[in-house]
């Protein structure tokens, strides 16, 4: 099944830097979670507890999403959407580890959420409902990254991505080459991975600059953050969905192409792909390009 609840109970929470802590799930119905081949960008729901510290009760099956629909808002909990950072299977059991950005801002755009509170105050044995793939599933539903037969990459992403970017480089080809660039906070958030050898890691720690800057300046293109309605939706243009509605004609990539794979806050995005497609004329087929948060907006899971 591509997406069904699995409870899920924390295992360990290690504080990696200033602004990321990894949290680790364990606990019997993780043994059937998936996917059944490579993460690469694979989205997750996380369901928070409600005020009142209760998880939903969900069907375990396709139909849980129109089940918690139904649910008054208080005995909801919050939903919110992550990235497998790392899935291990041991004598142990299956452990599911999640990298949270911690935004603990209390003003306005830099505010904190629900997700970022609860992970700061995660502890062992919490619990939350995790929304993934089942250990059989291998359609590649909820992975974005589809690159084709392309070979080399540039991937660009803020904090929020650097978890799906961190897997994606794990889990590509070692004949693999390109670039990844990764705009943290602060120096102290960058954070070891693992990549093919032949693609180069740049981590752009912000040190107060603008949001998105250094990765504009990483994928030569000038951009200017543009004004975007609250309610705009979050940029969404793969090769194989466009959240505007574009036509889409796209071939699958092929070798000798390059593939770019970009996501972060939604107006910065918006940004680089203006500059990408528009200025430098990346055809979309070669592009992924995902809002991740917009900045001032809650996200609604
Ligand atoms: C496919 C996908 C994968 C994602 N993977 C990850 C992941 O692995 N790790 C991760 O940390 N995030 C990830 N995100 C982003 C995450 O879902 C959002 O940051 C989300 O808004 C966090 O929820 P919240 O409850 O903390 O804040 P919300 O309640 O959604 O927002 C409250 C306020 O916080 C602001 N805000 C939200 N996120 C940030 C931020 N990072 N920095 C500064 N301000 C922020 C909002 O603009 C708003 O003003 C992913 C998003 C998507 C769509």
């Amino acid at each position: 099944m591509p997406y069904r609840p699995f409870r899920a109970v924390v295992d360990d929470v290690a504080r990696l830097s200033p602004s990321f802590i990894r949290v680790t799930f364990g606990g019997a119905e993780l043994a059937g979670f998936g996917p059944a081949g490579l993460a690469f960008d694979q989205r997750i729901k996380l369901i928070f507890p409600t005020s009142a510290g209760e998880l939903p009760d969900l069907p375990a099956d396709g139909n849980w999403y129109e089940h918690w629909r139904t649910l008054p808002e208080h005995d909801r909990g919050v939903m919110r959407t992550y990235s497998i950072r790392d899935v291990e299977r041991d004598a142990r059991g299956t452990r599911l580890s999640v990298d949270f950005v911690l935004h603990l801002g209390t003003d306005g755009a830099d505010s904190s959420g629900p997700a970022a509170t609860w992970a700061h105050g995660a502890r062992s044995g919490d619990e939350l409902v995790v929304i993934g793939p089942d250990r059989d599933e291998d359609s590649g539903s909820g992975i974005e990254f589809s690159p084709g037969a392309t070979r080399e990459f540039r991937l660009f992403g803020d904090e929020t991505a650097a978890p799906a970017i961190a897997r994606i480089l794990g889990d590509l080809p070692a004949g693999s080459v390109g670039e990844a660039a990764i705009e943290v906070p602060t120096a102290e958030d960058v954070l070891p991975l693992t990549a093919p050898a032949g693609v180069r890691v740049r981590w752009l720690p912000r040190d107060g600059a603008a949001h998105g800057s250094l990765l504009a300046t990483a994928a030569g293109v000038v951009t200017q953050t543009p004004a975007e309605p609250d309610d705009a939706p979050l940029l969404w243009e793969t090769p194989l969905y466009s959240s505007s509605g574009e036509r889409l004609d796209a071939a699958p990539g092929r070798d000798g192409d390059v593939y770019y794979w970009i996501a972060g806050e939604s107006g910065m995005v918006t940004g680089m792909r203006r500059g990408l497609v528009k200025t430098h004329g990346i055809p979309r087929s070669r592009v992924s390009f995902m809002g991740y948060w917009k900045r001032g907006v809650a996200m609604r899971g």
